[in-house]
């Protein structure tokens, strides 16, 4: 059998090659010949009827539909579920190896249409070429890790020996479950779900976000490609609210992987919780959630380096990413410098369809966000000073300035809610302990920086801000899989650090087993 490499993180494009961008700008080509295609849900590997249809359109160009959909409800749902059911007693029982092997196809598979993926996520969720590169890559990266991962839990666990009986303790997979992602890592995250539940041999209903099926249409058509058997895995597209719940309720799932907003993540949590005639288990709940994440910058920072770091922590992605920045905290010797450096860094930035490589900052996800969105800048306009932006942004997309509040009060609304959206909050600190305070003052704990050059400060950082992912003279967003395991305390989810080498645990149960020596 062929030897396993230790992982490396698959690297990001070079877009300032132009081989590079003549092919991204080939596969964008190729995509939007494919637009408007229709797909169903797959179940048991048969493509069955919806209940009505929905369709997803492009952020940049919402005239553009990207896929027609058949709507899964509540009898699709039951069908995904008991089909995946009955597929767990043989894939549960299919080697770790075979299993890791089809995550390692897949990885193959995803590098080789590295851009032609990119390319759906540029079209339907208004990702820029960069951005799509890395969420390409980090879902490369989930299955080459979690395949290596899953075969380490296979292997002999380490145990205290004890004379007369031989000890093992072997881990074994929990069952049918679903996974719900969200829509802003569309590749990424669903793929990074999936893989680490089917490669610790459990089945899956895959539920895609409601606004990004396309791109989750072609995972499922890849896993296929690469040989997982049918009932697996079961594409399910429709509404979180039918087809979701649906499946959270049912009592055949044994596991509910998510990752979404606050809201929907603690509706999970507690309807996973009330046991359901027929239920035979606890269901685990692996919930991901929403973040309100800082940047400090104490009077020792590097201001350049900080300002850039938030800005970029801020706007890319228009800071629809769970690990966006959203507050920049900082200190009085700092403040008016790295403010001003912010603003000027973020009127520089080129608002745009997310299919032109010039675009620094692309559409909302949809109108609906971004009336949100906006609705958000009026409350700010009461709650700070605005410095940059302030509105909606030229063009027929869903696009909005990247907006900067300075002056903000730590308990402002702008300060405490998650707006996903390009709106930054930058706050005053008197001191280092008081940014301390301000960044630790929300119900969330996802990601957080600290840019100073004062090793007591950043000690003092490291051990007082309570946050899941906290870096140092860097920006906040960014993790890597296999070097930043990644998840949040508070309410931004159960902490699963996904991407790390606890991940699979959730996934898994531990089976003790001693036998006695003969007598
Ligand atoms: P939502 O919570 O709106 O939706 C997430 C998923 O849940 C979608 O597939 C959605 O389906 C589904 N869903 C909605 N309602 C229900 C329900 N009642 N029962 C079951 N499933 C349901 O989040 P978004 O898609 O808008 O994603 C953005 C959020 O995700 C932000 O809060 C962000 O911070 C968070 N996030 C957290 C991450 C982390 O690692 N902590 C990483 C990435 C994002 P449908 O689309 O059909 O509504």
């Amino acid at each position: 059998m062929r030897e396993i490499q230790e992982f490396r993180n698959e690297p990001p494009t070079d877009f300032t090659s132009a081989g590079n961008r003549r092919a991204m700008q080939q596969a964008l080509a190729k995509v939007s010949g494919e637009l408007g295609r229709s797909y169903n849900p797959v179940i048991g590997g048969r493509e069955t009827e919806g209940d009505g249809t929905f369709s997803s359109l492009n952020p940049s160009h919402p005239s553009q539909v990207v896929g027609v959909f058949a709507k899964a409800a509540l009898a699709q749902a039951e069908a995904a579920l008991r089909t995946a059911h009955e597929a767990f007693g043989s894939w549960s029982r299919t080697p770790a190896r075979e299993r890791a092997e089809i995550l390692f196809r897949t990885a193959g598979l995803l590098r080789e249409r590295k851009h032609e993926m990119s390319a759906w996520m540029i079209h339907e969720a208004g990702k820029t070429w960069s951005e799509a590169d890395a969420d390409t890559a980090e879902a490369i990266d989930f299955c080459e890790f979690y395949g290596r991962e899953a075969l380490r839990y296979a292997a002999d666990q380490p145990l205290t020996r004890i004379p007369g009986e031989t000890n093992e303790l072997q881990y074994v997979p929990l069952g049918a479950g679903a996974v719900i992602p969200p829509w802003n890592f569309p590749l990424a995250i669903l793929c990074g779900m999936t893989a680490a539940a089917l490669v610790t041999g459990n089945t899956v209903v895959l539920k895609p976000a409601s606004d990004t099926p396309t791109i989750a249409a072609k995972f499922f058509e890849i896993l296929v490609e690469a040989g997982l058997p049918p009932g697996v895995v079961n594409f399910l597209p429709g509404p979180g609210s039918l087809a979701g719940e649906g499946l959270v309720k049912h009592p055949l799932a044994r596991f509910v992987a998510f990752t979404g907003s606050k809201a929907v993540g603690l509706r999970i949590n507690e309807l996973a919780a009330r046991p359901v005639p027929g239920q035979r288990w606890i269901k685990r709940a692996v919930l991901e959630m929403g973040g309100k994440n800082f940047i400090i910058v104490d009077d020792t920072a590097d201001v350049n380096a900080a300002a850039t770091g938030i800005v970029a922590s801020a706007f890319g992605f228009q800071v629809q990413k769970c690990s966006a920045c959203s507050r920049a905290i900082l200190t009085p010797r700092v403040h008016d410098e790295v403010l001003a450096k912010v603003i000027e860094r973020t009127k520089a930035l080129r608002v745009g369809p997310a299919e032109d490589p010039e675009s620094a900052v692309g559409p909302v996800i949809n109108a609906d966000a971004k009336t949100k969105i906006l609705g958000y800048i009026e409350i700010g306009k009461s709650e700070g000073n605005i410095l940059a932006g302030g509105g909606p942004a030229p063009g027929e997309g869903h696009f909005v300035q990247p907006t900067v509040f300075a002056d903000v009060s730590e308990s402002a609304r702008i300060a405490q809610e998650e707006i996903f959206g390009p709106v930054l909050a930058v706050m005053r600190a008197k001191d280092l302990a008081d940014a301390i305070r301000i960044a630790n003052g929300t119900d969330y704990g996802l990601t957080g920086s600290i840019y100073s050059t004062d090793r007591g400060a950043i000690d003092k950082a490291k051990a007082e801000c309570f946050a899941g992912n906290f870096y140092v003279n860097r920006k906040c967003t960014g993790a890597l899989v296999g070097v930043h395991p990644f998840g949040g305390f508070n309410m931004s989810g159960t902490d699963s650090k996904a991407g790390g080498r606890d991940y699979l645990l959730l996934f898994l149960q531990a089976k003790a087993i001693s036998e006695t020596a003969k007598a």
